[in-house]
């Protein structure tokens, strides 16, 4: 089969296209025929590398993928956990210590073909292309943990969504709306403000951030920290999935304590909050939200435009390697 495959951390050159032998299923697992795959900033880090993680090169990358099945469209559960341990075994795969992700931890979905367990096949509903289905998975499994599973959201709570236009951030602005909250989000670009509007949020610049939020939904880390935790209401959750523009930060701990704030890391989830927030896009009150299709043999330029900030929503590849 061709694929898409990082051999040394770099450059968008590290994304060689390179032919393997079709993968066979072991026992339990069926081959399926790749069709699409959308980026996420993980395929940034996968190719750059981060340092102190090792991600096991060679590696293919794409951890969101849409695929064809006995004559019909998928997407893939991105994670998963062992579904042994004492984490697994009560519904927090997310806390397990062998837990995986596609195109990070194992080969992703850049790849003409993948062996799957059936499980991990989610239908992409009628009213959804495949490229569209493919767009979600990961950032929608990832703001649904952050905001239902971490944050515990209530109905009618305000939240503020930094870098709004980001994957994360569009999945976790549906959200927020979804609950009947007040939400606000940020964004740098004027075009990716209106789009904003366009969902239903309340714009600003980054510059300009209004106050007393319930919950503040962190992705860009370095840049945007001091704003979030100031922009936090008393008692205010903070919680973050993300570090974009750097992981080290400063903290007023008087802001903290005196506050009352609550500060949540999240990563991704676990496969039954895929399974309940993809209820939700079935019923078509989360919808996808795609800036551009490319053939996947230009991933390079997918890459470029992602770590250049230049998309609302995602970006999605198209099979064309073979
Ligand atoms: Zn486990």
């Amino acid at each position: 089969m061709k694929a898409i495959r990082i051999l040394e951390h770099g450059g968008v050159e590290q994304l060689r296209r390179v032919d393997l032998p079709d993968p066979q299923p072991a026992p339990g697992e069926v081959q399926v025929g790749v069709s699409h795959v959308a980026l996420n900033h993980l395929d940034v880090w996968v190719r750059r590398g981060v340092p102190r993680h090792s991600f096991g090169l060679p590696r293919i990358p794409g951890s969101d993928v849409a695929v064809q099945h006995e004559g019909r469209a998928w997407v893939l559960q991105p994670s998963w956990g062992c579904g042994l341990c004492n984490s697994c075994q009560s519904g927090r795969q997310d806390l397990c210590k062998k837990f995986k992700i596609r195109g990070e931890s194992t080969d992703g979905g850049c790849a003409s073909l993948l062996c799957v367990a059936p499980w991990m096949l989610l239908p992409v509903p009628k009213h959804l292309s495949a490229a569209e289905a493919a767009s979600l998975p990961l950032t929608l499994l990832t703001a649904w943990h952050m905001l239902v599973g971490r944050a515990q959201l209530q109905r009618g709570e305000r939240v503020l969504v930094q870098a709004g236009g980001s994957g994360v951030g569009v999945m976790a602005i549906q959200i927020a709306r979804l609950f009947g909250c007040d939400v606000h989000a940020t964004s740098a670009d004027e075009g990716r403000r209106r789009r904003i509007a366009e969902m239903g949020a309340v714009p600003h610049p980054y510059e300009d951030i209004p106050k007393n939020f319930d919950v503040v939904v962190e992705t860009v880390g370095k840049d945007t920290w001091e704003a979030s935790c100031k922009a936090l209401a008393w008692g205010g959750r903070l919680a973050c999935c993300g570090a974009t523009s750097g992981p080290e930060v400063g903290l007023n701990l008087r802001l903290l304590f005196f506050k009352q704030l609550t500060l949540l890391g999240s990563t991704m989830g676990g496969p039954a909050e895929l399974r309940a927030a993809w209820r939700e896009v079935e019923a078509g009150t989360i919808r996808p939200v795609v800036d551009r299709l490319l053939p996947m043999s230009r991933i390079g330029e997918a890459h470029g435009l992602l770590e250049r900030r230049e998309l609302f929503g995602k970006v999605v590849l198209e099979q064309d390697l073979e």
